[in-house]
């Protein structure tokens, strides 16, 4: 979530009276914003996504709530220690959390292990999960929405409080899954899941149930929208409720919960992917696990029936398989939508990923591509650019941002650009002045702010930023002609690593030690500056949006499913250098291809290559002096000349993401980019018209689509 204070002071219309009546008291409101830790519960883009989506919601008056833990600590923070990363608990509730209020009347029991007698679960533990509502507030609009999140307490239903169950008790809301991308069937988090989830259906039951209406309607009344597969056990817990305590037939129910039940996926990263193992399912949620044999027995026959798969596919499609269960199936079977979030993605997910599920129900396949919400990611982090823009065009384009459109026609306005110009100078001062005061390295604001800022993972490619790097310091070292043509750039990186992911950690730690040699350098200072910039997290990304010129987006195409730090870029005035990957392809295609640098592999060239495996990474290294040029450097950085070695033979020996394949085309994209940040009324032109083609990137749209053909809520107030 980041922080609520400014967003919400803002929202409710009375940031300045406030500012004001603070600085009659001679205190500073941004001091006052300090106070209030960054809410981090979720673990980068996926999380900041919900959050987004609730700013719309209050803002368009929706009746569209949001539900998870009430984690006692957020995601880690990251100190960079020696180079390395430190992971250090966030301990996010010792500062005073005003917007939560606990409603301890609401309060669900969670039954856990025990065992089922004729359908009946026996001897249950029972968790008290409860809920603490924290208030989103909409924009000028008097509404408020509510962020619900679950506590876990001790439940009275509970006759044994042994030290194990109060652990137990304790566990539960303790802390966040740092895990970005990667899946480990922990019982911990399965636990976590099926805390939130079910505590969530039971409230909508509830409330359904004492506003008289019958149970039967539910779904004309609710939507259970599947954020990824971590809520996937909505759906056997909706039917467990139904059945178990509503007493309604197998048919009935499961009618009412794929009416209810919509889903949204958000990665086809294979690792990613959620699959628990069997035999703790079964000890965990041992009723829930009847229920899901029954899904997918129902669901294998329906396969069958259909006569268009072969045995070995519908095993491949089967929800339980190999002594796992797959959430994403049972997710696609249980629902009545299925989403992807770029159309690429939704693509990727018809045609390759999900191809026989999209053979079997092509009518619950639909794209939903995400989006940011421009009150905060522009009129909140860059006051200089809103007010050019109200300057301009009018203040029209704050409710309707695609009209931001009419900005275009300044686009080759000298006047205009001098403006914008100065906006993204000042942007550029303030994040260098932070990073000052923090970190200590000085950068140049007339220097290239180069900046990939984002989860480190290796299909994101930090490592060929990095080569690339390596590669012009090595150049600017050895060759004047190219030192003479090169703009001054500051490459600026954030990225916290999963903790248990190695090869991840050591690119970070590869970044900090190449940026220590190379900010040392006096040869090279005025030209080439390098910041691995601690503990990214949304109040640095406020920040950092809008000081950058170059927005790094260098996902190996058909990895990213969207992102939406491209769209955040995008909307400050940012050039994107990137892949055809996610969002990336509709950056394109609203800007203009002449407006961002776009490089590298297809989609299409990458799964013809893994298919017909004849890359050779070895090949390609051994034909470019840049890239032995770079590995020799690598080898000096440490006493031990093998240091990095992990880092080497991965790209030697594998190089899944193509980084070596795609290196070549990166360094000619980024030559490209240089020539034109010289020419810079030709540049701000292009700046200008990310901004005026960045409406379509707002969150108001995304949420616009997922009502219009999945939720058909209508606004509370008009
Ligand atoms: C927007 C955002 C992300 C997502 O970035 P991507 O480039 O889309 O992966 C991650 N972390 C933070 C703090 C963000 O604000």
């Amino acid at each position: 979530m980041g922080r609520l204070i400014t967003n919400n002071l803002e929202n409710s219309g009375y940031y300045d009276v406030v500012k004001s009546a603070f600085k009659d008291f001679n205190v500073d409101l941004n001091e006052v914003e300090h106070a209030e830790s960054d809410a981090g519960l979720g673990n980068g883009g996926l999380g900041r996504l919900s959050a987004c989506f609730l700013d719309y919601a209050a803002s368009l008056s929706l009746p569209l709530y949001g539900n998870s833990l009430r984690y006692e600590k957020g995601f880690f923070t990251q100190e960079i220690k020696n180079h390395q990363q430190v992971e250090h608990e966030d301990h996010w509730l010792d500062k005073p959390f005003i917007w939560e209020t606990k409603k301890e009347d609401e309060a669900l029991h969670v039954p856990f292990y025990g065992f089922v007698e004729d359908t009946v679960l026996k001897n249950p533990t029972w968790v008290k999960a409860v809920p603490y509502d924290v208030k989103v507030v909409g924009d000028q609009n008097g509404v408020v929405t509510t962020l619900r999140l679950w506590g876990t307490e001790p439940s009275e239903r509970q006759k044994n409080q042994d030290d194990a169950y109060l652990k137990m008790v304790d566990t539960i809301d303790d802390q966040l899954y740092p895990d970005d991308s990667t899946f480990a069937g922990k019982e911990l988090r399965l636990q976590q899941q099926y805390l939130f989830s079910a505590t969530g259906v039971m409230h909508a039951l509830r409330e359904h149930k004492s506003l008289g209406r019958d149970i039967k309607d539910l779904a004309k009344y609710y939507t259970f929208q599947i954020n990824d597969t971590h809520p996937t056990l909505v759906i056997p817990e909706l039917m467990r409720l139904l059945m178990d305590e509503e007493g309604l037939r197998y048919d009935d129910a499961w009618k009412i919960t794929t009416e209810t039940c919509a889903f949204t996926n958000h990665t086809i990263l294979a690792e990613a992917l959620e699959k628990w193992n069997v035999d703790f399912f079964k000890t965990v949620l041992p009723r829930i696990y009847e229920i899901v044999l029954e899904i997918n027995r129902r669901f294998t026959k329906a396969l069958r029936a259909k006569k268009m798969f072969s045995d070995v596919e519908i095993k491949q499609m089967s929800i339980i398989g190999d002594h796992q269960i797959r959430m994403a199936h049972m997710c696609i079977f249980g629902s009545f939508s299925v989403n992807g979030v770029a159309a690429l993605h939704t693509e990727i997910l018809k045609n390759i990923e999900m191809k026989n599920f999209y053979k079997m129900y092509p009518q619950k396949f639909n794209n939903k591509t995400n989006g940011i919400t421009h009150r905060r990611w522009l009129i909140h982090t860059n006051h200089e650019l809103v007010k050019i823009l109200d300057e301009k065009i009018g203040t029209s384009w704050r409710q309707d941002l695609t009209k931001l459109e009419a900005f275009d026609k300044f686009k080759d306005d000298e006047a205009t650009k001098q403006q914008v110009l100065q906006m993204k100078l000042a942007k550029k001062q303030a994040l260098a002045d932070r990073i000052y005061q923090l970190q200590g390295i000085k950068l140049d604001v007339n220097s290239l702010f180069d900046i990939q800022v984002k989860r480190l993972h290796e299909y994101k490619r930090q490592l060929m930023n990095l080569l690339h790097i390596i590669y012009v310091y090595q150049r600017l070292k050895t060759d004047k002609t190219f030192k003479d043509n090169y703009s001054a750039h500051s490459f600026i990186f954030g990225a916290k690593s999963a903790p248990s992911y190695y090869m991840a950690k050591k690119i970070i730690e590869l970044i900090s030690t190449v940026s220590e040699v190379i900010n040392q350098d006096e040869d090279t200072n005025h030209l080439l500056k390098v910041v691995f910039v601690e503990n990214y997290n949304v109040t640095y990304a406020e920040y950092i949006m809008p000081a950058a010129d170059l927005s790094e987006q260098i996902s190996t195409a058909s990895k990213e499913a969207s992102g939406t730090g491209n769209m955040k870029f995008m909307m400050n005035g940012a050039l994107t250098i990137g892949t055809m990957d996610g969002a990336n392809v509709e950056i394109v295609e609203e800007a203009g291809l002449e407006n961002e640098f776009i490089f590298g592999m297809s989609s299409k060239e990458v799964n013809e290559l893994y298919k017909n495996n004849t890359y050779q990474p070895r090949k390609v290294f051994e034909n470019d002096p840049r890239l032995q040029k770079a590995f020799e450097f690598m080898s000096q950085l440490n006493t031990d000349p093998n240091y990095f070695n992990d880092i080497k033979d991965g790209l030697l020996n594998k190089d899944y993401f193509f980084v070596l394949k795609d290196f070549d085309a990166y360094v000619k994209a980024h030559e490209t980019a240089n020539e034109a940040f010289k020419n810079q009324s030709a540049w701000l032109t292009k700046s200008m018209m990310n901004i005026a083609h960045s409406g379509y990137f707002t969150s108001d749209r995304t949420i616009e689509n997922y009502n219009n053909d999945i939720w058909h809520l209508s606004k509370i107030y008009k």
